[in-house]
């Protein structure tokens, strides 16, 4: 397990490592930029299909390994890069921002957070509907404000309920878009038929990062994080040592009580 890995190179420098890279056959996918459809890859992915970074030591491809000179000491704040390419991935094919710039993300948690904070970097108007105290706050230090009555152009589900996809629907403007980046893994998709038909409503999924024509997703993630460090100052409430893992798992169940990302710093970084 660990998908969301950080660390730093021989020479200092902090980098991410992007966990599915192309698969270097002669691919339309991964020769297209889309190297998350590759067949391979959900086999490849570290933390997923292979073994990940909640470990002493990963294996990684070094074409995965991305450079974040600007992060600094903030070394375990780089793996919010990982859930940042894929808000980054989400809001590219929906074309956030070219049907309009009224966007509002449904769930407080660190991947709604994250969709807000990628959806600010582009320049969008962004409203965070959360459940808990904490996580408006933070919703409110990314830049994002508490949703109000009108219509959104981009609606993004980060909850992943049933109930959310109803909200989605409902929030949406006639021929609005609704991205869903929550995980359906094992479940069913569940929306709203009258809306989505009679609005004419646009539903898109994302499922990890890939590269289109401004460059990787994850290297958008990274600026993302990089041009704001308000961004992983308010989502990253609680940090453990590796030694800790069990307590920090149990720090993340807490959400009521104001964890939303809960992270472990492995003591050489
Ligand atoms: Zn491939």
């Amino acid at each position: 397990v660990g998908h969301e890995i950080a660390g730093r190179l021989v020479d200092g420098t902090p980098v991410v490592v992007e966990p599915v890279t192309p698969c270097g056959q002669r691919c339309a996918f991964c020769d297209g930029g889309d190297y998350n459809l590759c067949p391979t890859s959900v086999r490849q992915v570290l933390g997923i299909g292979a073994d990940g970074g909640m470990a002493e030591y990963v294996a990684a491809d070094a074409a995965g390994i991305v450079p974040l000179p600007g992060i600094g000491d903030g070394l375990g704040d780089a793996s919010l890069v990982e859930p940042l390419a894929v808000c980054a991935h989400g809001l590219r094919l929906a074309d956030a921002g070219a049907g309009g710039s009224r966007v509002l993300v449904i769930g407080g948690g660190a991947l709604g957070l994250c969709a807000a904070a990628a959806a600010r970097h582009l320049g969008l108007d962004v409203a965070v509907q959360a459940r808990h105290e904490a996580q408006r706050v933070a919703a409110g230090r990314i830049g994002a404000s508490e949703p109000d009555d009108g219509r959104y152009d981009l609606v993004v589900d980060a909850a992943g309920s049933p109930e959310a996809l109803a909200e989605a629907a409902r929030r949406a403007r006639r021929g609005g878009t609704v991205l869903l980046l929550a995980n359906y893994w094992g479940t069913d998709i569940v929306l709203p038929g009258g809306s989505v038909m009679f609005k004419e409503l646009r539903i898109l999924t994302g499922i990890m990062y890939g590269r289109g024509p401004g460059g990787r997703d994850i290297e958008t993630a990274a600026a993302v994080l990089e041009a704001n460090p308000e961004v992983a100052r308010a989502i990253v409430t609680h940090r453990f040592p590796l030694d800790a893992a069990a307590e920090a798992f149990e720090a993340a169940a807490r959400r009521a009580e104001g964890a939303i990302k809960v992270i472990l710093v492995p003591a050489a970084s």
